[in-house]
């Protein structure tokens, strides 16, 4: 934790003590639990003798604020098992902690602030009146004590807090923009996909629209790459296990893989959760000398992990998922160089999308936890060295968290902000100095002499899975006119209209533009509200008029009205649209 969020989470904190403290004066008789920050805010569980509804939620904000000015600090004591045992006597929740306390062999601590008093470890606000400039309560759930289910079942508050009401209220716009954003909610409202318990959980089934964006997306990736001198692979998608000794993802990843199918002979063969090792065999297939290098091998590869089930999370959790994969080979002197060119490849693609903010995560290994790190000190210190210096020539901000390495070497991950500033991690990239060792990786350097390559792994669009769902939630469904699962909605305004519509309906499909007719025995205005709520970019108004005068009447989704134009216009309009990206 940052200096930032450690204040942020003592504020919350502090705010969670200041909840309980209302919640007391306005039901004595119920019995507080405990009350930590949380990522986004905080909550404190209570036990309440009549239950309580959100409805209750600004009383108990009112008292909060009638409570805060008094808290201009925290004051804390330690005292002894049988003044704390006294004090909260009334509180079977508070006692059982304190048992636990002392069992540790810990201080027992109390925090008050103005009349309150909490048993409390500490990392509060400095001055509560001060520092919490906004709060807001939120939801109330149920939640077990302890999160066991064998407890009794209490209330949980959740709040959350900032130094500023600015901050708060922009927090609030995320949380109600996120609601409408959520990947869920618009892939199903959207036809994008589907998850199938007759299939398998986190199996995803891409729905016609969803196998267009999903289907543009690998185009474009496959284009850029041509372009930026990657060779394309496909790969299968099961593999005897001893490729994976190799690599030494087994027996070290196993739990992460779908078990084994043993077939005759007793080979056992997996379904691969990572396309590297495939990448690595081709490399091999065929001799290399220092001019093939670096040598970029792509592809779109399928892979597949089991994930835990409460792990699963629509798109951007799932067991079989498809990657935006390539593996460069290259020589010592070019790694660094690859790396950068890597990282420019993925801001290349960001721009294009109109993603802005980003910023880069340094896994690097815990120097206390080397246990689950394999390949030896020398190896770690120069890919530690040869990353840091190419994230370093991006320019593009990094933070490094230990601990956080694959266990083969350093790793960079990109970490993008969508539309409403949600965080994702999208695409890990390392610079790898321990598998081409492991797999017998060679290359002939000028002197005739075998050398081993350095490989660098890198997927900019993350897979298609993750990038989707993020890709959903940043443009909120209204995906741009490359896209857009259906372009172009043709609303033609009375049944009589209907043979025009056909004859415009064949030119646009002519010219490769999704397009559709919406044939509905409905009246125009309602046709026009389905296709926005679709977010399809275009329409086309077609009556009288248009058909009298051989034009159409263009309508966008965001409700702007271009007027009658020729078709020919607007092709060319959706063309461009289509061929910059925009
Ligand atoms: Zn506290
Ligand atoms: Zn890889």
């Amino acid at each position: 934790m940052n200096n930032n969020e450690e204040k942020l989470n003592n504020l919350r904190h502090s705010c969670a003590h200041l909840l309980a403290a209302a919640v007391m004066e306005l039901w004595p008789d119920s019995k507080r639990t405990i009350g930590p920050a949380i990522e986004s805010g905080f909550y404190y569980d209570f036990e309440f003798a009549e239950p309580i509804a959100e409805e209750d939620l600004p009383k108990i904000e009112k008292k909060m604020a009638e409570i805060l000015p008094a808290w201009d600090h925290f004051e804390h004591r330690e005292i002894t098992e049988s003044e704390a045992k006294e004090l909260f006597k009334e509180n079977p929740y508070k006692l059982e902690l304190i048992s636990e306390i002392v069992e540790k062999k810990e201080p027992i601590t109390i925090y008050t602030a103005g009349k309150f008093d909490d048993l409390c470890r500490g990392g509060h606000s400095e001055n509560p009146a001060k520092d919490i400039g906004a709060f807001k309560l939120l939801s109330i759930a149920g939640a077990y004590w302890k999160g066991s289910e064998k407890n009794k079942m209490l209330t949980r508050i959740y709040g959350t807090a900032f130094p500023t009401e600015q901050e708060l209220d922009k927090h609030l716009w995320q949380l109600e923009e996120a609601k409408k954003r959520d990947h869920r909610k618009l892939g199903k409202e959207l036809g994008i996909f589907a998850v199938s318990d007759e299939v398998g959980q986190g199996l995803i089934l891409w729905l016609p629209n969803g196998t267009i964006i999903k289907e543009e997306l690998e185009n474009w990736g496959k284009d850029i790459e041509r372009r930026w001198g990657y060779k394309r692979v496909s790969t299968p998608n099961i593999t005897k296990s001893g490729l994976y000794y190799t690599s030494g993802h087994l027996p070290y990843y196993k739990e992460d893989m779908y078990p084994p199918m043993i077939v005759d002979k007793n080979e056992e063969y997996y379904l691969k959760p990572m396309n590297c090792p495939h990448h690595h065999m081709i490399y091999k297939a065929e001799s290399k000398s220092y001019k093939d290098l670096p040598f970029r091998l792509a592809e779109f590869g399928t892979c597949y992990r089991y994930e835990a089930s409460g792990q699963l999370y629509g798109l951007m959790r799932v067991r079989g998922f498809t990657q935006n994969d390539a593996h460069i080979y290259t020589t010592l002197d070019q790694a660094v160089d690859e790396f950068v060119s890597v990282m420019k490849l993925h801001e290349y693609y960001y721009q294009a999308l109109g993603i802005t903010e980003y910023h880069l995560e340094l896994g690097l290994r815990d120097p206390k936890n080397t246990k689950k790190c394999h390949g030896d000190e020398k190896m770690w210190e120069l890919a530690e060295k040869l990353t840091r210096e190419a994230a370093k020539r991006t320019g593009i901000k990094m933070v490094e968290v230990l601990g956080n390495a694959a266990f083969y070497g350093p790793k960079i991950d990109f970490i993008i902000h969508s539309a409403i500033g949600r965080e994702f991690a999208i695409s890990t990239n390392q610079i790898d100095m321990y598998m081409g060792p492991r797999f017998n990786l060679k290359y002939t350097d000028p002197e005739g002499k075998d050398q081993i390559p350095v490989i660098i792994h890198r997927a900019p669009l993350g897979s298609d899975e993750r990038f989707i769902g993020f890709l959903i939630e940043h443009f909120g469904g209204a995906f741009p006119t490359w896209l857009a699962p259906v372009q172009v909605q043709i609303i033609p305004i009375a049944d009589r209209h209907q043979k025009y519509a056909q004859i415009v309906l064949e030119q646009l499909k002519d010219s490769s533009t999704r397009v559709e007719v919406d044939n509905r025995q409905e009246t125009m205005q309602s046709k026009i509200r389905d296709a926005q709520n679709q977010k399809i970019p275009y329409m086309i108004i077609l009556g009288d008029r248009e058909e009298k005068d051989s034009m159409i009447a263009v309508r966008t989704r965001a409700g702007e009205n271009l007027g009658a134009i020729p078709i020919k216009e607007f092709l060319e309009k959706i063309k461009l649209e289509v061929e910059s990206k925009v």
